[in-house]
């Protein structure tokens, strides 16, 4: 039996506040290290994403926590794609779900970190040192050394056990590697990000709002695109997906004029909400996008990551902070079932998550190609109604692979195979048809129960060993 007293987090972002807060409850004395200084107290500088789509898993994990009374009043649901067609002004809606509760929720990024990291610290044993970075690790002796960034100093610490959730830098993930001579590799995209602002109004079709709330805005374009999100002062954080290199690509759009030209030919509309679009390109920083694939979470009782330190994935099925709460519902899920054991829950957390990180990886790079580009083809159309209407006819055989990622807690690895076998029935019988009315519902009858077992449990309760469930 292996109960540590006292636990090291590296890290005071989403995950790493959201596992104090869970291990503090648990009655753990928890101190968290954070590189940063404190949010509730200073601005936080650019360049992350200012708004996040909040999913089932997170939302899991939140309740876990006791928190989602608290968090309700930060979020605006946001119910489908609003799809900004190449003819500026060509609007059409496309819902992610066929269900009232199958929504996914726009948060503010900095309200929902500083909610999680007040509640830690306010009624639990959990204490936050801001302007702190844990940088090497000597697990021989237990000690790791830290770097002051106000006072300019180095200390060390010893620690019992650390869990990193350091982000995708991680040093806690390359001590870990180091010790336990794993893999990890981190696969640049050769496309990145700039953030962008459309202000409130006050004449929008939505109020404050200057394009419909409720939706998660898309501007298709083929090999980039530009999304937006609304925030509930009444603007919206707007994303534009591009690629490095390449016409068109960042390294090219590098002058006013381009710029300019570059908006009016690909998103007039939306340039004519986002006044400061020049200030904004030339002034903000490029955010590079990635993928961290790590073959080791775990250092014997010693050290774990979790989060993005562990599998930092690109934000194309907006789910990277929820993998990162649903790592921590989970590790209090096998606490609770081991009995605080520590011993037994790390290997098993590392055998149970690798995995299904691994599948969400993969689901979020192939999303990418679905919004910048699937979304406008109509056969994706087609099959997407198509995957409806089967859901609703077998509702626990067939489920569309983003309702299971967005809106079940079936493991990622399960949504990656059942939805395999499902795009296979699919493309089966859409294949020489135009509309749904043509289907042929005998043959879709037969596929179905031939090619996909029941799942057990559909409703959001479905969480388990990521090897069930596909037939
Ligand atoms: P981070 O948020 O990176 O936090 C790590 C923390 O550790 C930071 O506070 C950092 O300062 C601190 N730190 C770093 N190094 C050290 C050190 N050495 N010592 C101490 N502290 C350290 N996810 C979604 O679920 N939905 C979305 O819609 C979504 N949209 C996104 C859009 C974009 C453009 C991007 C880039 C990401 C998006 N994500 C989304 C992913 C999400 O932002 C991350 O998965 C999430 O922030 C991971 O949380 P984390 O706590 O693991 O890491």
């Amino acid at each position: 039996m292996n109960k540590p007293h006292h636990i090291l987090v590296a890290g005071a972002g989403l995950v790493g506040s959201l596992i104090a807060l869970l291990l503090g409850q648990r009655g753990y004395r928890v101190t968290v290290l954070e590189k940063r200084d404190d949010m509730r107290r200073k601005q936080m500088a650019g360049g992350r994403s200012i708004n996040l789509a909040l999913a089932e898993r997170g939302m899991h994990a939140l309740r876990m926590a006791g928190l989602m009374d608290d968090v309700q009043p930060l979020l605006i649901p946001m119910k489908g794609r609003m799809l900004h067609g190449a003819e500026a002004g060509a609007l059409s809606f496309s819902p992610y779900g066929q269900r009232p509760h199958e929504v996914i929720y726009s948060v503010s990024r900095g309200e929902l970190n500083k909610l999680m990291m007040t509640a830690a610290e306010t009624h639990f044993d959990v204490d936050i040192l801001f302007n702190q970075s844990v940088e090497t690790f000597d697990f021989d002796n237990n000690v790791v050394r830290i770097k002051d960034h106000v006072a300019e100093k180095v200390t060390s610490l010893e620690f019992e056990l650390v869990i990193g959730c350091d982000g995708v830098g991680s040093e806690v993930r390359t001590a870990v590697i180091g010790a336990t001579e794993g893999n990890c590799s981190i696969e640049m995209l050769d496309h990145a990000y700039k953030e962008l602002s459309i202000p409130p109004g006050d004449s929008g079709p939505d109020g404050l709002w200057q394009m419909e709330k409720e939706a998660l805005h898309i501007w298709p374009r083929g090999g980039h695109m530009l999304i937006a999100l609304p925030n509930l002062d009444g603007s919206f954080t707007v994303t534009l997906f591009l690629p490095n290199k390449g016409d068109p690509g960042f390294e090219l759009i590098d002058e006013p004029h381009e710029l300019e030209k570059f908006f009016d030919d690909q998103f007039a509309d939306a340039k004519n909400l986002i006044p400061e679009f020049q200030d904004e390109y030339f002034g903000n920083p490029i955010g590079q996008l990635g993928t961290v694939r790590c073959d080791r979470w775990v250092y014997e009782n010693k050290a774990l990551i979790m989060g993005d330190a562990s599998h930092g994935i690109v934000p194309f099925h907006g789910q990277g902070m929820n993998a990162g709460m649903e790592d921590c519902s989970e590790l209090i899920r096998l606490l609770d079932e081991h009995d605080d054991d520590w011993s037994v829950v790390l290997p098993e957390f590392e055998k149970l998550r690798i995995p299904n990180a691994e599948a969400i990886a993969d689901m979020a790079l192939e999303n990418y190609v679905t919004m910048r580009d699937s979304v406008t083809d109509s056969k994706f159309r087609l099959k997407k109604t198509l995957g409806f209407e089967l859901e609703s006819k077998y509702p626990s055989q067939f489920i569309p692979r983003y309702s299971m990622v967005m809106f079940h807690r079936i493991p990622y690895a399960e949504a990656f195979a059942r939805g395999e076998i499902q795009n296979e029935i699919l493309n089966q019988l859409v294949d020489g048809i135009e509309s749904v009315d043509q289907v042929d519902h005998a043959l879709a009858e037969r596929l179905v129960n031939e090619k996909l077992s029941r799942l057990e449990i559909v409703s959001t309760r479905s969480m388990g060993s990521a090897e069930s469930g596909v037939s």
